[in-house]
């Protein structure tokens, strides 16, 4: 069958008594409801709007207060000046896509029109307002050999991303990991010991857990598990290493043309 190797596309669609829902029939009432965004805006709008909320809100013209909060109307208006593919945007929109994330990537607060990020931010933003009950007494991190003697004796800084990031399962934190490498290290996290010794940690989804530091007294090598990765995120990351491939490939190219140039100026 040839279909089968098809991606399923999913939609987003409206349901008059429920709400937004992802896919072709309301989960709860079975109504095939009204079109809202296909697969192709749903994924490229998502990626604008973690970029928007996570990295380079400037970029689209829209601003953060310091907990990370933007306003729904200067996103729309933001996306809509840089692509005008985009020109029927409305905040609804972002506000399906927000409700159907079954990630938790965001909070929504809807009585004052704001939407925020609550974790992946590369800029700095203070989400310390976050809610610090409901912790499980053990998390987990993925990491890479070159990085573990560091983390062993340094503990759980922040890098690239400005709050250290948790997983709740050994299965979440294997698979960002995989993202990175090829054979991640999983860390077992004392989060209760760390809480307790007056460390916090702030819950930002279901599954995503931050934190300012994490001490190495609170972090060991968890034992290796085998998990098997669903095939979509497989898929998303192969797609990943093909793209970082590229662009390690052009900065290559570049710095060669920058040394033939300089060699050039040599002489
Ligand atoms: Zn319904």
């Amino acid at each position: 069958m040839l279909f089968h190797n098809v991606v399923k596309m999913v939609e987003v669609r409206w349901c008059e008594k429920h709400g937004p829902f992802r896919g072709d029939k309301c989960p709860i009432c079975g109504d095939e409801g009204t079109f809202l965004l296909n697969d192709w805006e749903l994924v490229a709008l998502s990626r604008m709007l973690t970029g928007i909320l996570r990295h380079f809100p400037e970029k689209f013209g829209v601003r953060l207060d310091e907990h990370g909060w933007a306003n729904l109307f200067d996103i729309v208006k933001g996306i809509k000046r840089r692509h005008r593919r985009f020109r029927w945007l409305k905040v609804k929109h972002i506000e399906a896509i927000v409700l159907t994330d079954d990630k938790g990537r965001y909070q929504l607060d809807l009585e004052n029109k704001r939407i925020r990020a609550t974790y992946g931010h590369s800029i700095k933003v203070d989400l310390s307002d976050l809610p610090t009950e409901g912790v499980p007494d053990i998390l987990y991190y993925p990491t890479t050999e070159e990085e573990l003697e560091f983390i062993q004796e340094m503990g759980l800084k922040p890098g690239d991303r400005k709050w250290v990031h948790l997983s709740k399962s050994y299965e979440d934190a294997y698979i960002a990991g995989r993202h990175r490498v090829e054979d991640p290290i999983i860390l077992e996290i004392d989060a209760k010991g760390a809480i307790e010794n007056g460390y916090q940690i702030y819950v930002s989804s279901p599954k995503v857990f931050i934190s300012n530091e994490v001490p190495p007294q609170f972090i060991k090598i968890a034992e290796k598990r085998e998990v098997e990765l669903p095939p979509e995120e497989l898929e998303k990351i192969e797609e990943e290493k093909r793209r970082r491939e590229k662009k390690l490939e052009r900065e290559r190219e570049r710095m060669k043309r920058f040394g033939e140039e300089s060699e050039e100026e040599k002489d």
